[in-house]
């Protein structure tokens, strides 16, 4: 595991990524969390490996608390609360916790639609 996972890195993405990134940002702060499904919230389970993920506070991250995978080193912080001040990160990073829910998903949507069963 990252010793601070809140420490920067730099990424170069395609225009059009940036553009989508800060749609997303936007409307996360407008909106807030309430329509995101738990696996991107709060999952229990590992997206990856669906090992059981250990809840850890990061003192070297403000306090900040964190989904930790002991079996592949998976980290995501548990989003929560008012999510006051997101960042295009933050935004970046949810959209990637819901990509790898999907691509290691066993093929069903987290939360069914109603009726269409
Ligand atoms: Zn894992």
């Amino acid at each position: 595991m990252v010793k601070d996972p809140e420490a920067y890195k730099t990424i170069k993405v395609p225009a059009w990524v940036y553009i989508n990134a800060k749609e997303a940002e936007l409307a996360l702060m407008r909106k807030g969390v309430g329509r995101l499904p738990e696996s991107v919230l709060n999952p229990t389970k590992c997206p990856i490996c669906k090992n059981e993920l250990n809840t850890m506070k990061i003192e070297e991250s403000g306090g900040k608390t964190y989904l930790l995978c002991p079996n592949c080193g998976y980290t995501q912080p548990k989003f929560e609360g008012t999510m006051e001040g997101i960042a295009l990160g933050t935004a970046i990073g949810m959209g990637l916790v819901h990509l790898l829910n999907t691509l290691f998903g066993n093929g069903r949507q987290a939360q069914p639609e109603a009726g269409t069963g």
